[in-house]
């Protein structure tokens, strides 16, 4: 997701430090692909095969706003690689979607379902648009029409797009409906991240933070820590800093430091998670919650703690404050937090970074639970989506691990190993049609 669900900010830059060596998502997505490859004996043209999205398709979107004026925005569904099963990922309204970045972030979603072993490959599209600007009827229009110039290319058995940057299960609901009234029956399947009334799963929403403390969990004991003993530092309190942060504090971790957009709060005993509240509790009130300290977002990222989680944005890590990081771990749970050259510094200084593709995965997991229970029309219980995503989340860190201790590389790297080994297997016992 690329991530799936609520709506998400992963590429969005940073307010008031701006760094200067920022990659686009494509750039990231074919060096880290490369990377991963230079480790692999894999065939070189399966490699050159992966750098290109399959198919981009680029679609006008005319609404007619509230005033009566008709206004035409671009969207577009960019499908990367679907050797694996059908093309996942999200569908964002950002004023910033361009074509390039789509093909990125749907790169980054086969690299995330792969390392899932999920059955599906990737794909990410979107819109051109400001959704602040737009009222809810304007979003419903714009909506339902996209769904429309997009209808031949989406279908649950072919390409299922998600929640991303701007949209919502509101905004899922519409793109069901509009297919569906289409094809003359109901079509749950055909989007994730709906609400549960229509297909929804139980525990979607929470699910990318659940994964994300998942894995902080295991890193901690792998690094022969204690959960209870341990100090954790959260940036952002939405989706995903919030439900890792709570978890976290439910298996005894000492969360001392949260924050959202303003900046954050410290309380070196613990802060009480549960009573902050989340950005969909309250918006950008984690500041007014009377703590012992507050501490700046930059502050943040450079306390003295166990595990750091940067969840908010992307490319907060960078070269100019990575060597200031005194954090013993660092899980990103945002998408992208850590810019390339960042990520060169704390593999020098030894400073173990689990990547996105791995921590915040559980956001598409549950995304392929509602998959399943959708085409079964099943409704699986909260109980089960725990159980099911704690065990494929276990799973996958086992088999990272696994790349991890072999050939002594980093975390990102043994993920992306694991994804394109897994991916490139695929190809080969496919083969190349005709
Ligand atoms: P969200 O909108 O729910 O919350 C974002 C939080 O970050 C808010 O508390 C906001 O105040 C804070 N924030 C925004 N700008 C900030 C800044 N400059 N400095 C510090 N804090 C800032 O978003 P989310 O859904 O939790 O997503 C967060 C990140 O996780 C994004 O990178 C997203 O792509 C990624 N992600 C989300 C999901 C998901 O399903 N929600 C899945 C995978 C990855």
């Amino acid at each position: 997701m690329a991530s799936q669900s609520s709506p998400v900010m992963d590429e969005e830059t940073v307010t008031g430090s701006e760094p200067t060596e920022v990659e686009s998502a494509l750039e990231t997505a074919r060096r880290q692909l490369q990377h991963a490859a230079d480790h692999l004996d894999i065939d070189p043209n399966i490699v050159e095969r992966l750098k290109y999205p399959k198919k981009v398709h680029e679609v006008t979107v005319p609404i007619k706003r509230d005033d009566g004026n008709v206004e035409v925005f671009t969207g577009y569904r960019a499908r990367h690689d679907s050797v694996r099963g059908p093309y996942k990922g999200g569908l964002r309204y950002h004023p910033d979607v361009t074509r390039d970045e789509c093909v990125g972030l749907g790169m980054w979603m086969t690299w995330k379902c792969a390392v899932m072993n999920l059955p599906f490959g990737g794909a990410k599209g979107g819109v051109a648009v400001n959704p602040k600007e737009l009222s809810d009827d304007e979003k419903e229009r714009l909506t339902r029409r996209f769904a429309e110039e997009i209808r031949g290319v989406i279908g649950p058995t072919v390409d299922i797009p998600a929640p991303d940057m701007g949209t919502d299960p509101q905004t899922m609901a519409w793109l069901m409906d509009a297919y569906s009234m289409q094809e003359g029956e109901t079509v749950p399947g055909v989007v994730t991240g709906k609400p549960p009334v229509v297909g929804g799963s139980e525990g979607r929403d929470e699910a990318p933070g659940r994964s994300v403390a998942i894995i902080a969990r295991e890193a901690i004991e792998y690094y022969e820590k204690d959960v209870k003993e341990s100090t954790v530092a959260i940036q952002g309190y939405g989706s995903v800093g919030s439900n890792a942060a709570r978890l976290l504090d439910d298996w005894g971790a000492n969360v001392v430091a949260v924050s959202d957009v303003n900046g954050g709060i410290y309380d070196a005993n613990g802060l009480d998670t549960h009573t902050i509240p989340s950005h969909y509790e309250e918006p950008e009130a984690v500041m007014g919650y009377d703590a012992p300290e507050t501490v700046t977002n930059t502050e943040l990222l450079e306390l003295d703690v166990d595990v750091l989680i940067p969840a908010a944005i992307g490319n907060v890590l960078t070269a100019e404050n990575a060597n200031d990081v005194m954090a013993d771990i660092i899980v990103e749970g945002a998408n992208g937090p850590i810019t390339s050259a960042a990520d060169q510094i704390f593999t020098e200084r030894a400073i173990p970074v689990i990547p996105d593709i791995l921590a915040n995965a559980g956001g598409v997991t549950v995304s392929y639970f509602e998959w399943l229970q959708d085409i079964n029309r099943r409704a699986w219980s909260l109980e089960r989506v725990h159980n099911e995503l704690e065990e494929e989340m276990l799973t996958a860190w086992e088999v990272v691990k696994d790349e991890y201790d072999s050939r002594k590389v980093t975390w990102r790297d043994a993920a992306y190993i694991v994804a394109l080994s897994r991916i490139a297997e695929a190809h080969e016992a496919r083969g190349l049609w005709p």
